[in-house]
């Protein structure tokens, strides 16, 4: 029976496919179907792993062989199910009763007094996370099967990137919110994404339907229903052709406004999505997803930061330096127990904290700076004197390298305006640019989480008081004298291009997924007789 979930939509997009519950030997549980159903489910994950097993022994030789066969030929005894199907007829779910079944089972061989039972228990605990694998629709490695519904509470940004999303598959998240750094992942990867279904994630098994753009999630749906969502994605796909045919040309509104567009690079990823020339340049790197294991490696973010170079040959490439904290932690580096890391230790103080990991990145950025026009952005910055302390990082760093033999330019320092009190006092900052992020300038402004569910509603971007801010940091560039750009999640959302360049924003950073369609609703708009900046 089809069944229909309303969530709140975080990206676009149609996903038809299996509910993986992830993290699922991590002590996750499944829904319970009726007692023939949980029987069958349980037959099907044990004769899988059955299969995967004989396979492996067919690649394998001698004594490899031989202890893998063990383990088949437990799987192939009935002794070993018959706890778990008893307890199923007594109406146990079958992951919940294979695990007991299983735990007393390990428990047995733990306590034996042959030491070669002892030993043996390993086996039984691998074969115990075969079949929950099989069990909770994981791939026989661990990995999820192509096309694969990712079911979670929460999906920290990491893990979406551990995933490969190459051949589809879609996310339904209990909690979550459009803002949150991984819906942005998700949106430029084009992978379908819904958030803040409640409680009624854990119920989510079988066949699912990801409507993104809906925000809906569709159980079990019937074949009527897939057969429409197929047409839809269908549209959707030429539509997207259609833009991603025109992704080269240049951005000018009906009215001849030009509006320059760059992307977003999240990871090495996001330099695979599209040519280089579909883009104005890279408005934004993230390094925190970069090289958030390269802390204290200078030559290897040197290497990162010269692909990106290379990616973007010629064009203008901005390199945020690390803006680690609120939903980034990285541990060893970022405060562990803040109250409330999003108000905390995160970006630019942190780096003022961390001298020797911020001068190292300000030396790669340098010497990656020889290669082309590389720009050094700096995120959370709030007073003038973080800005004025970074400069002086980087003259410091630039004078070591001087007196070294390796090359480097000096860079162009700007900042993200995000903060709120920095938007309305840009004028005092003598930074050599400004990207507005409004993913944390909405966030702080509205005093609503990026990252929660339930207050979703009130990080709106064209809220009148973050709009009137992001005017206000135009203004200042102009008087200033430097360039104002947008490189928050709102500059790829085509509900919010049109009050942007109403504001007077003529720069735009986006995922390179999303760029196509951004060129695309540009070319619809005509601002003629819009009083720009108002
Ligand atoms: C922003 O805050 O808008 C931004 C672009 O930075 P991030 O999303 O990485 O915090
Ligand atoms: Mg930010």
């Amino acid at each position: 029976m089809e069944r229909r979930i309303s969530g709140r939509t975080a990206s676009d997009g149609l996903a038809i496919g299996p509910a993986t519950i992830l993290h699922a030997l991590d002590g996750a549980s499944r829904s319970k179907g009726s007692i023939a159903e949980e029987h069958a489910v349980l037959a099907t994950a044990v004769a899988r792993a059955r299969e995967a097993v004989a396979e492996l022994i067919g690649q394998l030789a001698g004594d490899a062989a031989e202890l893998i066969g063990f383990q088949l030929a437990l799987l192939e005894d009935d002794a070993l199910t018959e706890t778990a199907y008893a307890q199923i007829e007594r109406g146990v779910a079958a992951d919940v009763a294979w695990r007991a079944a299983m735990a007393e089972e390990i428990a047995g061989y733990e306590t034996a007094d042959d030491e070669y039972f002892r030993a043996r228990a390993s086996d039984l605990a691998d074969i115990r996370d075969r079949v929950l694998r099989h069990l909770f629709g994981l791939a026989d490695d661990g990995q999820l099967l192509d096309g694969a519904i990712v079911v979670a509470r929460d999906l920290a940004p990491s893990a979406f990137l551990g995933i490969d999303w190459s051949k589809g598959g879609g996310i339904v998240l209990g909690e979550g919110s459009p803002t949150s750094h991984v819906a942005m992942l998700a949106r430029g990867r084009g992978v379908p994404m819904v958030v803040g279904l409640g409680h009624e994630w854990e119920e989510l098994t079988g066949q699912l339907l990801v409507d993104g753009g809906r925000g809906v999630v569709v159980v079990d749906p019937g074949v009527e229903h897939v057969d429409a969502a197929r047409a839809e994605g269908e549209t959707l796909t030429r539509r997207k052709a259609e833009a991603v045919a025109r992704q080269c040309e240049q951005a000018l509104t009906r009215d001849g406004t030009a509006v320059a567009v760059l992307v977003n690079i999240s990871g090495p990823a996001d330099m695979t999505v599209l040519p280089a020339a579909a883009c104005d340049g890279v408005g934004l790197a993230r390094t925190e997803f970069l090289t958030a294991n390269l802390l204290h490696d200078e030559e290897a973010q040197v290497s990162a930061y010269t692909d990106l170079m290379r990616w973007a040959d010629g064009r203008p490439v901005t390199i945020r330096t690390l803006d680690a904290g609120g939903d980034k932690p990285i541990p060893g580096y970022t405060i562990d127990g803040e109250s409330n890391p999003f108000l905390g230790l995160r970006g630019i103080r942190l780096s003022l904290r961390h001298a020797d990991i911020f001068r190292i990145q300000l030396r790669a950025l340098a010497r990656a700076a020889a290669l082309g026009p590389l720009k050094v952005m700096l995120p959370m910055v709030t007073n003038a004197a973080e800005l004025d302390a970074a400069r002086s990082h980087l003259r410091a760093v630039l004078a070591e390298l001087a007196d070294s033999n390796v090359a480097f330019a000096e860079p162009a320092l700007g900042m993200m305006v995000e903060v709120p009190a920095a938007a309305l006092a840009a004028q005092n900052f003598a930074a050599d640019f400004f990207s507005i992020g409004t993913n944390d300038l909405t966030q702080y402004a509205t005093a609503a989480s990026r990252d929660g569910a339930e207050v979703a509603d009130y990080a709106d971007v064209l809220h009148p008081g973050v709009l009137a801010m992001i005017a206000h940091v135009v203004r200042a560039g102009r008087v200033r004298g430097v360039e104002v750009s947008v490189c928050g999640d709102a500059a790829g959302d085509v509900r919010a291009i049109r009050a942007l360049l109403e504001a007077g924003v003529r720069a735009l950073s986006v995922s390179p997924g999303l760029l196509p369609l951004v060129k695309a609703a540009i070319r619809e708009l005509d601002l003629v007789g819009i009083a720009e900046g108002a």
